[in-house]
């Protein structure tokens, strides 16, 4: 019901009593002139008799209208309680449970459309500060896991590295061979550290929107080949062959060519530390379609198992196999891709099966050749 339409019915409700009160004094009016000397016949008896005529109208005529003004009175204060301010008691009490914190209380709806309108107003609120808070809760949780994870990822090499000092410092690594392998591990471990470093301070700028893009038009088709090419001797080394399936046809996007060529060295280190022992295969693939440059690596690793598929892309989120081998990683390499790719306007996703190995897509948005 409108607005209008309430006020007129309520105004209707309200003119009742009046209406009733009019209609009986003009009855009783009528039945006085009519049958004035039988009633004061009837009364004769009474106190009541001996007040003048006008008054004893006006008595009749109170003892009459009094109640039905209260019973009036009474049924139009319990239908506005009920349409009005039940739900509106409803209503602050919802608000004030919110302001307290507590977001369990539901705004239900009312039978009256304007207040069924706030009530669902008020519902979308609290759904939306729900949302807001788990948002926040997650947030914090994932930096008190970002805090866990550095903690361990620096401990773990660093304690190795002294380890291994101590180790060429108390005369174990007794020959020039040990000493030399000694050497080289804490190098590695030391290069290990300064990846995570890199990854992290990357990975919390892309967070905080802080970095800058340099994009140029580029053929990301070009630049495909190239990193293919870069890469081919430490696949090689790794027992891994490759194939490289990139259209002729140059691909132009505007990117920035540093940025694209992390996420393409992410996704081909990846197939490497991923593999399966004996020999494996990587294909790398560049296609045009009406979506844009749509770029693809199957990998034959040990893929990835449809529990985990879903957050490989989070930030810090290692696989099982990868968490409790001795592959190096801390989960952030895919997580910088998709943000990447994203703030290029593209999208990067995965297709695996535990086992069958990994195929990692990458669409990017093309621009017309003018
Ligand atoms: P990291 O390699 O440092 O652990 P990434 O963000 O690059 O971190 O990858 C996240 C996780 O995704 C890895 O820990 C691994 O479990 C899984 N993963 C990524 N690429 C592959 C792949 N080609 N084959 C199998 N698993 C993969």
């Amino acid at each position: 019901m409108s607005a209008k339409r309430k006020v007129l019915t309520y105004t209707l409700i309200m003119l009742i009593p009046a209406a009733l009160i009019f209609v009986l004094s003009v009855l009783l009016i009528g039945i006085f002139l009519m049958y004035g000397a039988d009633i004061e016949l009837m009364l004769a008896d009474t106190v009541y008799i001996s007040a003048p005529p006008v008054i004893r109208i006006i008595v009749v005529w109170a003892v009459i209208a009094i109640p039905i003004v209260i019973i009036s009175a009474v049924f139009i204060s319990n239908y506005m309680s009920k349409k009005l301010l039940l739900p509106l008691e409803n209503l602050s009490k919802g608000v004030e449970q919110m302001k307290k914190g507590d977001l369990t209380y539901e705004f239900v709806g009312s039978d009256d459309s304007e207040l069924r309108a706030l009530c669902a107003s008020f519902e979308g609120l609290r759904l939306q500060l729900q949302k807001n808070v788990r948002k926040t809760l997650q947030k914090e949780n994932e930096q008190k896991m970002l805090l866990a994870n550095i903690s361990h990822d620096i401990r773990t090499p660093v304690t190795s590295i002294k380890g291994y000092v101590e180790g060429i410092r108390d005369g174990i690594a007794d020959t020039p061979e040990k000493r030399d392998h000694y050497l080289r591990t804490i190098y590695l471990k030391a290069e290990a550290i300064e990846q995570m470093a890199e990854n992290l301070s990357i990975y919390s700028k892309l967070e905080l929107g802080r970095v800058q893009y340099s994009r140029k038009k580029l053929d990301i088709f070009a630049m495909l080949k190239g990193i293919a090419e870069e890469f081919s001797l430490d696949l090689q080394t790794a027992n891994i062959e490759q194939t490289v399936e990139i259209t002729d046809e140059p691909a132009f996007v505007m990117a920035d060519s540093e940025k694209m060529r992390r996420v393409f060295a992410n996704i081909i280190t990846n197939a490497i530390k991923y593999k399966k022992p004996g020999k494996g295969s990587l294909a790398i693939k560049g296609e045009l379609t009406p979506n844009g440059v749509l770029i693809s690596f199957s990998d034959s690793g040990i893929g990835i198992n449809e529990k985990e598929l879903p957050h490989i892309f989070d930030g810090f989120y290692r696989g099982d196999p990868s968490r409790n081998s001795k592959i190096e990683g801390n989960g952030l390499g895919l997580s910088i891709s998709r943000r990447i790719v994203s703030d290029h306007g593209g999208k990067i996703w995965a297709k695996s099966e535990g086992g069958k190995g990994t195929e990692m897509l990458i669409i990017l948005p093309v621009i017309k050749e003018s």
